[in-house]
């Protein structure tokens, strides 16, 4: 142990952790600063059941409750964590952000977390699906599992950013499918960023056409 501590001082010496956010040099694990920490611009969306996530997603597929963590908007704080989250493998924000999550909303009723999976080209090339560390923290933290295998990607749709809505919906439409028909229960199907909604009633619409199941929505961050 004071080995290992001794190597991380002369680690951080030469290689000193820095905030995520503006680049101060920083002492603990934490991806931010102290001040940019307290900047995060947290919804408080736990006791709104009609947030603005939940009134994205209404018109486009069923969903018994949504909630985001964060707002994202172009380049604030929640845009540069989710950017080092998803593109440089800074998989512990995913599973912060989750205990984050886990101290307001209880998800013990549900019966299991459901990932929007990446096609597997893409996690071959990347090495991780994002969403992973922040759903499976979100099962752990509520004692229900996480089924990772049940929704999967079959189409490998190129960056939806510069789409329009019906464009995303339509190009979006077969990019998923089920393993098997036989899930039955109330999940919870998560994801990195709630944009357009595209993807996550894509996916909601998929499994409750085809199974006995109900679909509720959480994600990290919502778009404002
Ligand atoms: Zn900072």
């Amino acid at each position: 142990m004071e080995i290992l501590s001794i190597g991380n001082s002369v680690l951080n010496l030469f290689f000193p952790r820095r905030c995520l956010n503006c680049d101060s040099v920083i002492s603990s694990d934490n991806p931010l600063c102290v001040s940019c920490a307290a900047e995060l611009p947290y919804t408080h969306w736990n006791a709104d059941k009609k947030n603005q996530a939940y009134r994205k997603l209404k018109p486009l597929c069923t969903v018994s409750f949504a909630h985001s963590l964060l707002f994202f908007k172009h380049d604030n704080v929640t845009q540069k964590l989710l950017h080092f989250l998803k593109y440089h493998g800074h998989l512990s924000i995913g599973r912060l952000l989750a205990d984050k999550t886990s101290e307001t909303v209880n998800l013990s009723n549900f019966d299991g977390i459901i990932p929007v999976p990446v096609h597997p080209k893409k996690l071959k090339k990347r090495g991780y699906n994002q969403v992973i560390p922040y759903a499976e923290t979100l099962a752990k933290n509520a004692g229900i599992p996480l089924i990772n295998d049940f929704l999967i990607r079959v189409e490998n749709n190129p960056s939806q950013v510069h789409k329009n809505r019906e464009k995303r919906l339509n190009s979006i439409k077969n990019a998923f499918g089920l393993k098997h028909e036989k899930l039955k229960g109330n999940f919870i199907l998560v994801d990195d960023v709630l944009t357009s909604g595209a993807t996550l009633s894509t996916c909601a619409n998929l499994i409750v056409s085809s199974t006995d199941s109900k679909i509720a929505v959480m994600t990290i961050a919502c778009t404002v």
